[in-house]
């Protein structure tokens, strides 16, 4: 349910109607715009009188949230969400282009192509160091040691980690990461995301390969009910009927995401299409279409990269892509106002 308020409510009336709403063990949530504050009502608010909250003095009005997603719900939250990493920030407005390997190999490499892409314009690098591998016998990351060196590169560059979490068990190791990742494997790993709700950093949920938007919704709500509403999506692709490419990028998830929720969405073309000259047309595409920024895999050498090389570009093709990327973002927002 969502209680419109009057302009400049009386503070005391609006105070009664806290504690009345909170002593139902309803939760709160107070969203002030330039114009309206609106409560978010979170909670079983089957038993409240509509029209009892919308006769009061303060209220314009009041509305029930026919959707399973309230906090992540735009209904709830007008203005669109800024989730703040570092000393640089995703939404509101901004490019954020996360670029680095799929798996951090070595010191060297990932310090290599850090700085690399840093020259390039990238404002976050990525990494994996604990990596879903869809079979055992592939490189399963370096773990701990690969944090290590994500860390060693983020003192060499300043670039914020973003780095994927797989098991709880991982989460004290975490401790110099700025962006969690939960990959699309663990989308509905509700465990997983309820206790990444319990805890600040940041989190970005990549979607499940065959998650609605209505499912990936849902499991930033599972963060966002634990309280931590730094929470980003992002976009890699869905399985479709089509072999040729590894997955379909469903580049409406961006209108369609801007509409639904106030959440920043974050396309990652890589994953998408799983072939490297299907990055910069997607990219390009993706900017086009108001995503809040971009995850992109660079390799020094994808040859012999251990995980995810044909779909990872040399950081000269980066480079080429994010001098586009920063022009076509510009040009947008001139288009779009
Ligand atoms: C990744 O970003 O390294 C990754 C494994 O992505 P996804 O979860 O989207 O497959
Ligand atoms: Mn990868």
């Amino acid at each position: 349910m969502i209680v419109v308020l009057k302009q400049n409510p009386n503070r005391e009336q609006l105070d009664s109607l806290i504690a009345w709403l909170q002593d139902k063990g309803i939760t709160i949530h107070t969203s002030l715009g330039a114009a309206h504050t609106i409560l978010g009502l979170v909670g079983d608010t089957s038993a409240l009188d509509i029209d009892l909250i919308a006769a009061l003095d303060i209220v314009e009005d009041v509305k029930r949230v026919q959707e399973p997603y309230k906090n992540a719900n735009r209904k709830f939250h007008p203005e669109d969400t800024v989730v703040k990493v570092g000393s640089t920030q995703i939404g509101g407005g901004t490019l954020t282009i996360m670029a680095g390997p799929c798996s951090v190999e070595s010191e060297e490499q990932v310090v290599a192509i850090a700085k690399a892409v840093k020259a390039s314009g990238a404002t976050m690098l990525r990494g994996g160091a604990f990596k879903p591998r869809t079979s055992p016998y592939s490189f399963q990351g370096l773990g701990a040691t690969g944090l290590a060196y994500l860390k060693a590169a983020k003192e060499e560059t300043g670039l914020p980690i973003v780095t994927e979490l797989m098991d709880l068990s991982q989460l004290p190791l975490f401790k110099d990461v700025d962006v969690i990742q939960i990959g699309a494997r663990n989308m509905q790993n509700f465990d997983l995301l309820k206790a990444v709700g319990r805890q600040e950093k940041p989190v970005m949920i990549k979607r499940g390969m065959s998650a609605t938007y209505e499912e990936w919704l849902m499991s930033a709500e599972y963060v966002m009910a634990g309280g931590n509403e730094n929470v980003i999506l992002c976009e890699r692709g869905i399985r479709t009927f089509e072999h040729l490419t590894r997955n379909t990028l469903d580049l409406q998830a961006i209108p369609v995401m801007k509409r639904l929720t106030h959440l920043p969405i974050i396309i990652d073309p890589s994953h998408a299409g799983g072939k490297n000259w299907l990055v910069d047309p997607m990219a390009q595409a993706a900017v086009a279409a108001g995503a809040d920024g971009l995850q992109i895999e660079v390799h020094n050498d994808p040859a012999r990269a251990l995980c995810d090389g044909p779909q990872s570009l040399r950081p000269d093709a980066f480079d080429a892509l994010a001098q586009k990327l920063l022009k076509l973002h510009e040009c947008i927002r001139s288009i779009n106002g």
